[in-house]
């Protein structure tokens, strides 16, 4: 789906479901399609959430049913609060704005992933990609396959 589109269309399911008031951003997670951020205020104590946020280079790799599935996930996720997590309580609230939230997410390849990744981490011996991620940091991968040291790419 395409960038504006999709925020477009975000912005319209948060607004159905009572969240107008909170901020919607675009990240560069290639490990997650959405977030939902929560904050804690610093005298109640009590944790709300901050903004939703979704994948700027996973996006467009999906189509509309898929953008209106992760956006219900991060809406029940704002909605059913934090401590809520992926429990029964966030379940039946993904249920009743419309979403399944049995569904996991293998729609983008590590492939495609790889194409907007800035690191690219590959078997030593079979030059199959492992993973894909943005940051550099403490970066040490020990192959599944051949249990060697996975090479690092720098994509750019
Ligand atoms: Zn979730
Ligand atoms: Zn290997």
């Amino acid at each position: 789906m395409e960038i504006v589109a999709a925020e477009r269309f975000v912005k319209s399911l948060m607004r159905d479901n009572g969240l107008e008031s909170l901020p919607f951003a675009w990240d560069r997670a290639v490990t997650s399609y959405g977030r939902t951020l929560f904050v804690r205020d610093r005298l109640t104590r009590e944790v709300s959430a901050e903004k939703i946020t979704l994948s700027k280079p996973l996006i467009p790799f999906l189509d509309t049913e898929q953008v209106h599935e992760i956006a219900l996930h991060e809406i029940g996720h704002a909605l059913a609060g934090y401590y809520a997590a992926h429990g029964p309580e966030w379940r039946s609230i993904v249920r009743q704005i419309g979403g399944n939230p049995q569904r996991t997410y293998d729609a983008v390849s590590l492939e495609d992933r790889a194409k907007v990744s800035k690191y690219v981490i590959r078997c030593a011996t079979t030059d199959k990609i492992i993973a894909v991620r943005q940051r550099s940091t403490g970066m040490l991968y020990l192959c599944n396959c051949c249990g060697r040291p996975a090479k690092v790419i720098a994509n750019r």
